[in-house]
C-alpha cells in the first residue's frame, strides 16, 4: 500500500491533501504540533490505515523518530513526504520581534530542510517516490508585508529545484505547491499593523480564494506529474505571468504603501 507522511496534517491544506490521498486508498501518516488537530484530521479518515505522529518540525530527532515510526509501521515504504505544515507571520519586517523572526524561519524553512534530509534514505529505498514541499505564491515575487514568510517560501522553492536535480539519479522526484489565497487558520494573521487579518486583505482587495479541495487535487496531480511548480489559484498564475514578464509593475505595486 502506497504511504504518504504529511507535516501539518491536524489543519487546511494539510487536512484536505490527507483526505484526498486516504480516498485514493493511500496510507496516511498525519503529524502535526497540535494534538487537537491531529485527532479531527483523523476522525475523517480510515483508522486502520491512518496515524497521528505528534512532532515539532523544528525537532530534528523528532522528524527521525516519526519517520522510523510510520515507516515501520507500514510496508517499510515512504511513497511521498508532504513537507507542508507553516506559519505565517505579518507586518513591517522592521517592527518585528525577534522571537518571531526565529520562529517563521524555523517554522517554514528549518523544518522543511530537516524533512527533506531526514527522509531523504527513506524516499531513496522506495521506487518512484516523491518529496512534495508547501512553497507559497510569495515564492514568486517577494511580498512586501510578508517579507519574512516570503522569503522563508523562496527558499522552499530554492531547495524543490535543487533537490528536484541531485535527486533526479535517485529516482525521487521533488515538486513544490505554490498556492495563492486559501481560507485556512494561517490567513487570521494580523497585518497593517494588527488592524487586520491577511483573510481582511484578500477580501477587500477582490481578489479569490482557492478552496482547499482544489489544492488537494492540485497536490495529486503534482506528485504524479513533471512540473517542478505546481501554481495553485487564479492569483498565483497572474503573479507568475507578471513576474515573468511585467516585474516593473509588481515592484511598483510593492512599493506602494496600500497594496
Ligand atoms: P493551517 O494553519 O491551517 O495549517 C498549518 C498546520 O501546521 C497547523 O495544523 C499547525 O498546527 C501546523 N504546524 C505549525 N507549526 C508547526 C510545527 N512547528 N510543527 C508541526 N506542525 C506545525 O495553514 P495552511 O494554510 O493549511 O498551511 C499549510 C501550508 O500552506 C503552510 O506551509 C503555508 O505557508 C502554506 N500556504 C498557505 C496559504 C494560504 O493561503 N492558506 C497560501 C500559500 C501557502
Amino acid at each position: 500500500m502506497k504511504a504518504i507522511l504529511i507535516t501539518g496534517g491536524g489543519s487546511g491544506i494539510g487536512r484536505a491533501v490527507a483526505a484526498r490521498f486516504s480516498r485514493e486508498g493511500w496510507r496516511v501518516g498525519l503529524a502535526d504540533i497540535d494534538p487537537a488537530g491531529l485527532a479531527a484530521t483523523a476522525a475523517l479518515l480510515p483508522a486502520d490505515r491512518t496515524s497521528t505522529h505528534r512532532m515539532d518540525v523544528r525537532d530534528a530527532g523528532e522528524w527521525e523518530h516519526v519517520l522510523a515510526e510510520f515507516v515501520e509501521g507500514g510496508d517499510g515504504r515512504l511513497d511521498v513526504l508532504f513537507n507542508n505544515a507553516g506559519i505565517a507571520a505579518g507586518g513591517a519586517f522592521g517592527d518585528m520581534p525577534l522571537d518571531t523572526l526565529d520562529r517563521v524561519l524555523d517554522v517554514n524553512f528549518r523544518g522543511v530542510a530537516y524533512g527533506a534530509r531526514l527522509a531523504y534514505p527513506y524516499l531513496k529505498a522506495t521506487p518512484g517516490s516523491c518529496l512534495l514541499n508547501t512553497a507559497s505564491a510569495s515564492a514568486i515575487y517577494g511580498s512586501a508585508g510578508l517579507a519574512a514568510y516570503s522569503a522563508t517560501k523562496f527558499a522552499v522553492r530554492g531547495l524543490t529545484e535543487a533537490l528536484d536535480g541531485e535527486w533526479a539519479a535517485d529516482g525521487i522526484r521533488v515538486r513544490s505547491l505554490m498556492p495563492g489565497f486559501i481560507d485556512t487558520p494561517l490567513l487570521s494573521v494580523a497585518v497593517d499593523g494588527g488592524n487586520r487579518s491577511a483573510r481582511d486583505t484578500v477580501v477587500e482587495a477582490g481578489l479569490e480564494f482557492t478552496p482547499v479541495e482544489t489544492v488537494a487535487d492540485l497536490a495529486w496531480d503534482a506528485v504524479h506529474g513533471d512540473r517542478v511548480h505546481m501554481l495553485v489559484g487564479k492569483t498565483a498564475r497572474r503573479l507568475a505571468f507578471a513576474a515573468r514578464w511585467m516585474p516593473g509593475r509588481l515592484r511598483k505595486m510593492m512599493r506602494s504603501p496600500r497594496r
